[in-house]
């Protein structure tokens, strides 16, 4: 599913064609994605303009001349430009919503609906980023804070990176792949972290991003960025899934394992269990 990267992907190569647009209206084919009634999502966006495309998170948002829409993409969703400055993507197969603008439509396509497109205010929306962790890629992401912060809980590594409150914008890929690189054992508990793999974790963690935001994101299966074509980091995961496969560093067999109901991928040599 979408995790930072491929958010962020999304972001940059929509920003330069959306920045500026007007929405004239909305149009909803599936009501699901929403968290109000149609109507009163319609009326919301209806007639406001696009100021900026950022990202916080997961989160694509746009930033309206009154509110603020974040689409969350779930594990399918796509933001699609058609005809805006001269874009043309493919065309979408499952609209959930599409937007008219002053120059072209920006569909949200969502084959699985695990997605949401919501329309806050600006204070709302101030709160539920505020409740969200620091970015990973900004000067908020330090060393101390992440040692504090996995000091502070038992959850298993994994997991706690997952939490989207201690860091923002990691998910299973990503999590799987800085574990992996800070030599630290998915199921180790957060708080036994000692100070040099807390370093290291923190260091891994841009890392992976930063690659992967250059590469485009990574692409398993439905993944595109706003022109329609896929992530390439697909091809630099030393972990995620690799189970079977030697590991990149010293050839013993990636493992898998399961726990909070999702898979996790590792070295049993150059990650020993806790
Ligand atoms: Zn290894």
């Amino acid at each position: 599913m979408p995790e930072l990267p491929e958010a962020e992907t999304l972001v940059r190569g929509l920003r330069p064609v959306l920045t500026g647009r007007r929405i004239q209206q909305a149009r909803i084919h599936h009501a699901d994605v929403l968290r109000v009634p149609a109507r009163a999502f319609r009326a919301r966006v209806r007639g406001r303009r696009i100021e900026a495309v950022t990202r916080r998170a997961k989160n694509v948002v746009l930033v309206l001349d009154d509110g603020v829409l974040v689409v969350n993409l779930g594990m399918t969703g796509w933001l699609a430009p058609l005809g805006v400055a001269g874009r043309r993507p493919p065309r979408p197969t499952h609209p959930a919503v599409t937007f008219r603008l002053d120059e072209g439509r920006l569909v949200f396509d969502d084959v699985r609906r695990f997605g949401c497109v919501e329309a806050l205010d600006p204070d709302e929306w101030g709160r539920r980023s505020d409740a969200l962790g620091p970015e990973p890629l900004s000067p908020d992401f330090t060393i101390p804070g992440l040692q504090a912060a996995l000091g502070a809980s038992r959850s298993p590594l994994r997991s706690w990176l997952l939490d989207q409150r201690r860091v923002a914008g990691v998910g299973n890929i990503y999590a799987c792949e800085a574990c992996f690189r800070a030599g630290i054992h998915p199921a180790q508990r957060a708080h036994t972290v000692d100070e040099a793999r807390a370093r290291a974790l923190h260091a891994a963690i841009r890392d992976v991003l930063g690659a992967a935001v250059e590469a485009g994101g990574t692409t398993i299966r439905d993944y595109r960025n706003a022109d329609g074509e896929p992530g390439t980091f697909v091809r630099r995961l030393q972990v995620y899934g690799r189970e079977g496969e030697p590991c990149v560093r010293c050839n013993t067999a990636v493992e898998r394992t399961v726990f909070g109901n999702r898979s996790a991928f590792f070295c049993p040599a150059c990650q020993p269990a806790p």
